[in-house]
């Protein structure tokens, strides 16, 4: 018997597990579907011993220092400062845009001041900044736009910018200096062992069971619980009883290189010609010396997994549907990307997860009392069997 059953594997449902179990003493079954805990953050050494991310890059940043010094109980870092370069004009410039891609795209000489004026003369203001579009054309105007966004952002989301929330693009700022870094999070850093080590040191607990290649259905008789975790798709959990929520998802191809350095970035962003978006060398952000260098390109598909919640008006009208049956389904706490449908990167999967421990640990201090009061808190025999849930 358990006193959790958590769906999904992955940063949500893996923080979760380790807060019940070690922060409160709970019993906990973690089931996942896929043949590995870490959910799209895990990573492997492939067959030539190269350290490489099956699910894309994942670069860990955060300005939150509770979610840093939370995670840094279960991996010691490797300092690192990720660093992009688009493809563009047949040059490699760096992205985000920042005074060396003005002045190497176009022969220039600007220096920090004389930077604003450009970008001042080729803005096109808006009266308001609602989607993706707005936000980069009001910042540096068309040309640069269809350069670096129009293109990517069709390919990722097989959508004009113009149809995305302004949320989307607005993760790509525009810079007057010669700071080349993508993030500028104040803890920027790698699990010094990969993430799928950190991992199951956070599952490390005999409280803690692991259940791999698992659908939570499949256990509908099997075990018995009082409360459930659901980190997977949200619409999936009830039946698409709304229809489908759009997600996007991707296809990745690996290959290793009989050379020692592939690009000249650790990532290379293709906004236009080619069919993939970008390319990754994961030696750069690894630090692993190896003969061979491993690289992923990533091609963004409409049907597979489900990876990127897409963010525009209508979706969050169908999402906003889900969330109420989620509020009133009882026993049951929705938590991570796919299942709040939110475009979280890993701290704030991490510090959401952090938070609805908070409130369940506060919620259930609450049932307590009240059970002393003489209401029941649960039914029959106190557990709740999966198969009246969903
Ligand atoms: P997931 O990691 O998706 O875990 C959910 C798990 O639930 C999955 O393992 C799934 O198999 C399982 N599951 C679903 N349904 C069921 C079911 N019915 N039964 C059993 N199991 C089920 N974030 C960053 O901070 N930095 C980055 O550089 C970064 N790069 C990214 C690159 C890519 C290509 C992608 C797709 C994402 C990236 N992210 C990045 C985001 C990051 O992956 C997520 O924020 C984080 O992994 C979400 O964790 P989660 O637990 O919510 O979801
Ligand atoms: N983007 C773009 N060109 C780039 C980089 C990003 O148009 O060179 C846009 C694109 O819409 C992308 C979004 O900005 O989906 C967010 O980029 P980010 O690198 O944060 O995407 P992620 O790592 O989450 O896939």
């Amino acid at each position: 018997m358990f006193d959790y059953l958590i769906v999904g594997a992955g940063f949500a449902g893996s923080v979760l597990a380790e807060r019940l179990a070690n922060g409160s003493g709970k019993k906990v079954l973690i089931c996942d579907r896929r043949p590995h805990i870490g959910g799209n953050a895990y990573d492997e050494y492939n067959s030539d011993g190269i350290l490489v991310h099956r699910y894309g890059p994942h670069i860990f940043h955060t300005n939150a220092k509770d979610v840093f010094d939370y995670l840094s109980r279960f991996t010691e870092w490797r300092e690192y400062q990720h660093r992009v370069l688009a493809s563009v004009d047949g040059m490699q410039v760096p992205i985000p845009i920042n005074l060396d891609t003005i002045n190497s795209l176009y022969g220039l000489n600007l220096d920090s001041l004389s930077i604003q004026d450009f970008f001042d003369r080729i803005k096109e203001p808006r009266d308001s900044i609602t989607t993706s579009e707005d936000v980069v054309v009001s910042a540096v105007g068309k040309e640069l736009y269809e350069k670096f966004f129009r293109g990517y952002t069709r390919k990722q989301w097989g959508l004009d910018p113009s149809e995305l929330d302004a949320s989307v693009t607005a993760r790509v700022p525009t810079r007057t200096n010669r700071d080349d870094r993508y993030f500028t999070d104040t803890y920027q850093a790698m699990p010094r062992h990969g993430y799928t080590r950190m991992f199951e040191k956070m599952l490390d607990n005999p409280n803690i069971k692991v259940l791999l290649n698992c659908d939570y259905r499949e256990l509908q008789d099997e075990f018995f619980y009082r409360e459930m975790i659901y980190t997977g798709p949200v619409d999936s959990y009830f039946d698409f009883r709304y229809g489908k929520l759009p997600y996007r998802s991707l296809e990745f191809r690996h290959e290793t290189h009989d050379r020692e350095v592939f690009q000249a970035a650790p990532v290379v962003n293709y906004p236009n010609e080619q069919p993939y978006t970008r390319v990754t060398e994961f030696k750069y952000l690894t630090g692993q010396t190896h003969p061979k260098t491993s690289i992923v390109y990533e091609y963004p598909q409409a049907e597979g997994d489900p990876y990127y919640p897409i963010p525009m008006p209508e979706n969050a009208e169908l999402y906003a549907k889900y969330k109420e049956l989620a509020d009133a389904e009882m026993d049951v706490h929705f938590v991570g990307r796919l299942a709040t449908y939110k475009y979280y990167n890993m701290d704030q999967v991490v510090a959401q997860a952090l938070t609805t421990y908070g409130k369940m640990v506060g919620e259930k201090r609450k049932a307590a009392a009240t059970m002393q009061l003489g209401a029941a808190y649960t039914n029959g025999n106190g557990f709740r069997n999966l198969e009246t849930v969903g």
